[in-house]
């Protein structure tokens, strides 16, 4: 017998995100094959050749199945490092998703290639003629090529690699002189490398300015902290100089640094500081405006070890960075860290997954930190270190309240009260900024019938539509709709038609009608595509405007000097949305656009319109007093048990027909109410129709779990043997989508 070759296996994870899929399958190696961990594979499934990632390997057959089939292709182009299919693992069991829905964000954008270089079976042949052949590697690159040129004379190749494979050379013409294999060649897609996006590498690096003696002190706690830490620093106290100092003394071990910021497009400044600074090393900004074909190029520049430090938005934290020495994740709190789509991950654990992995310090920084993490703090999870002054030495801003139930008493029925006018009339005759947020969160201008009542609402979703009166149209702000304006209700016919709601719109012709000659700005949603904001931001950065208006997207991070006053219309407005962080979210927006006024030499001063001065949440912006605020809101959620008290864990049922909705709704519910018997105090709530009762032409029900455990577990075994029992169930409604979210905030941190 002549000696035979150690057999080798593969398991492959099949890139299909079907829940049916989500197991690994075995594939035999043809010999001289070198398939590394997470490398990109073909694989013959279901009679089709589909893309696949190494998961594992094996050095033995799998049992009880009779033919193993061999892999098809090695694509050398991708490959999933080993820290990231960790990751993938972790993140499909934490969030409950597959593992490809957890991989693809991961990975470059696109459908995975088709192997650039590939050769395709016409006929059939045996396993064994194909382990032989083994020429589908796309490393036999150089050898068909040379196979090409003869015999298929419009293709072309870019790449050329090891042309030494004498023996597949051989077995690849046989295959093709006899008809079994057909050349197709596909071009790799372009891959142009990423410049410096700021364009500054000619540049000398900026200037870093002397630490105050509160930075400075911080820094010696970083430099020496043991885990990840929380840093809690008023508005103006120098956090990022604080990130910046620690970044270079990890750049300078050679170490690499990842910045996150909660929303890249909103925050063209934060990068810009960055880039200067490091101007000698190389900085990538994956900001949203990136194209594909650039999002692809900053994948391979990143796995291929040439990007010191990436700033990005959430997403960057799934790029195979390595040798990572520094996490920042800027204003921690931002509810932009959890992603609401599969994977429904919150960035801030996998923050502390990829420290951990790589031996990491995070820092997690905000004026405002969630509730959580400074509840984590309190539980010795995370390192807390407080900044209580301004970098300036001044104090933060004087926050005035003014009762808008006395204004309208007094008759004045202006958006503008009348201090808050004076306030402005001052800035404008001083020649300084002001700045006037409109807190509309939950909020917006809608259309409605003064006969029947009937408020307009978009046909796709069950939701109001949004008026937008430069445009003159009706838009949806959750699906592309858009329509005219009614001349008739659609219902009654009258055509007592009103708008109603206070737009930025409507406030900056409130403000041309008192002040004509100023320069006033807006930005909104309207205003904004990335480069909107951008556009916006620079004009008021050079004074080109006198006020800025606008909502949610000016209150994070900015740094503008001559502005002097905050005024916030509707301070409370946010405080009535329904969700129990509702309080939290209020007070941590309005502390931040507050932090936006006297950030220079010039004192500032905020004043907030209200119609309930007296709520703890207002109290608490107008005395600067994060900590009283925790303080009365943590006992609030302990007394109801809500996060991080209970893990609340939302199943969402979606589909185009409401009654097999309610019907899938209904048995799910019925099998986790099975489950729950076993486990303990899991309590089922619903389902019920969602707060958006439909979207974009879906039904939608929701079931509310909440899970009062020391961590998670029990919840989500209880979620994914309910769910694989529902998929087992004959006629079930196989159009409806099932989608869990855990709000794990409370969960030990990895
Ligand atoms: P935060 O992020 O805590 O709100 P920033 O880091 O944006 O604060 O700093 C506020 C302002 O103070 C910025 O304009 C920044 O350039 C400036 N600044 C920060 N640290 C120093 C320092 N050590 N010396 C001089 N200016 C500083
Ligand atoms: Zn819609
Ligand atoms: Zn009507």
């Amino acid at each position: 017998m002549p000696e035979t070759s150690q057999e080798r296996y593969v398991q492959v994870l099949i890139d299909q995100p079907l829940p049916e899929l989500d197991r690994l399958f075995h594939y035999r190696v043809p010999d001289g094959w070198d398939v590394p961990l997470g490398q990109q594979v073909w694989v013959p499934f279901n009679r089709k050749l589909i893309a696949g990632w190494v998961w594992a390997l094996d050095d033995r057959p799998p049992e009880n199945v009779s033919t193993v089939q061999f892999l098809a292709a090695v694509d050398r182009h991708v490959r999933v490092p080993d820290d990231v299919r960790q990751l993938v693992d972790w993140m499909a069991h934490r969030y409950q998703c597959t593992r490809t829905e957890a991989l693809h964000p991961c990975l470059p954008p696109g459908p995975r290639q088709r192997p650039s270089r590939w050769v395709m079976l016409q006929g059939t042949m045996t396993t064994e003629e194909r382990a032989s052949w083994g020429g589908i590697d796309p490393d036999a690159a150089a050898i068909i090529a040379r196979l090409s040129r003869a015999a298929h004379r419009q293709m072309r190749l870019t790449t050329l690699l090891q042309p030494d494979r004498q023996a597949q050379t051989a077995a690849i013409e046989r295959l093709i002189r006899a008809g079994w294999v057909k050349l197709e060649w596909q071009l790799p897609r372009e891959r142009p490398p990423i410049e410096h996006k700021t364009g500054q590498r000619e540049q000398t690096p900026s200037p870093w300015p002397p630490l105050t003696a509160e930075q400075a002190r911080i820094c010696e706690h970083l430099a020496t902290a043991s885990g990840p830490v929380l840093l809690h620093g008023v508005t103006g106290s120098g956090k990022t100089e604080v990130y910046l100092h620690s970044a270079r003394e990890v750049l300078a071990r050679g170490q690499r640094v990842l910045y996150l910021v909660p929303e890249i497009g909103l925050t063209p400044q934060a990068g810009a500081r960055w880039t200067e600074r490091f101007a000698d090393y190389s900085v990538l900004l994956l900001h949203s405006g990136l194209k594909d074909r650039e999002r692809h190029g900053a994948w391979h520049r990143i796995a291929s070890g040439q990007v010191d430090v990436v700033i990005g938005a959430r997403s960057a934290l799934l790029a195979p960075i390595d040798r990572l020495g520094l996490i920042v994740v800027d204003e921690e709190h931002e509810p932009s860290y959890i992603q609401d789509q599969d994977p429904k991950y919150d960035a801030r654990e996998v923050a502390l997954f990829r420290a951990h992995q790589q031996g990491a310090l995070v820092i997690m920084g905000s004026a405002t930190p969630s509730l959580e993490a400074y509840w984590q703090a309190g539980m010795g999870r995370l390192q807390l270190l407080t900044m209580r002054e301004r970098v300036t030495g001044a104090a933060l801003p004087p926050v005035t309240m003014v009762d808008m139930r006395a204004e309208l008493a007094a008759g004045r029925r202006g958006v503008l009260s009348q201090q808050l006018r004076e306030a402005i009339d001052q800035r404008l005759q001083r020649g300084e900024q002001s700045l006037l947020y409109l807190n509309r969160r939950g909020f917006s201008t809608f259309v409605l019938c003064r006969e029947c009542g009937e408020v307009l609402t978009c046909p796709h979703c069950a939701v109001s539509l949004v008026y937008h009166r430069a445009a003159q149209v009706l838009r949806c702000h959750y699906c592309q709709h858009r329509q005219a304006v009614p001349k008739q209700c659609p219902h009654c016919h009258s055509e007592a038609i009103r708008y109603f709601g206070t737009g930025t719109q409507r406030i900056e012709t409130e403000l041309l009608q008192h002040f004509p000659s100023a320069r006033v700005l807006r930005m909104d949603r309207d205003t904004a595509d990335s480069h909107g904001v951008e556009q916006v931001l620079n004009q008021f950065a050079r004074r080109e405007g006198d006020i800025l208006v606008g909502t949610q997207m000016i209150a994070k991070g900015l740094d503008f000097p001559a502005v002097t006053l905050v005024g916030v219309l509707a301070a409370d407005l946010s405080l009535h949305v329904p969700e129990f962080r509702a309080a939290e979210r209020t007070m941590q927006l309005l502390t931040q656009v507050a932090g936006r006024a006297g950030r220079s030499k010039q004192p500032g001063e905020v004043i907030m319109q209200t119609y309930c001065p007296e709520h703890y949440c207002l109290q608490a912006v107008e005395n600067h007093d994060y900590v009283g605020f925790y303080r009365r809101e943590i006992s609030i959620r302990q007394h109801l048990g809500y996060p991080p008290f209970s893990y609340l864990a939302r199943v969402l049922f979606t589909g185009l027909v409401e009654a097999e909705v309610a019907m899938a709704a209904e048995t799910w519910a019925e099998r986790l109410r099975d489950q729950a018997k076993s486990i303990g105090p899991l309590e089922v709530w619903g389902p019920a129709v969602d707060g958006i009762a439909k979207l974009e032409d879906r039904h939608r029900r929701v079931l509310t779990v909440r899970w009062q455990g020391i961590d998670a577990e029990p919840l989500r075994a209880a979620l994914q043997a309910t769910n694989q029992a529902y998929r087992r169930l004959r006629g079930r409604p196989a159009a409806v989508t099932v989608s869990v979210a855990i709000d794990s905030a409370a969960e030990p941190r990895v």
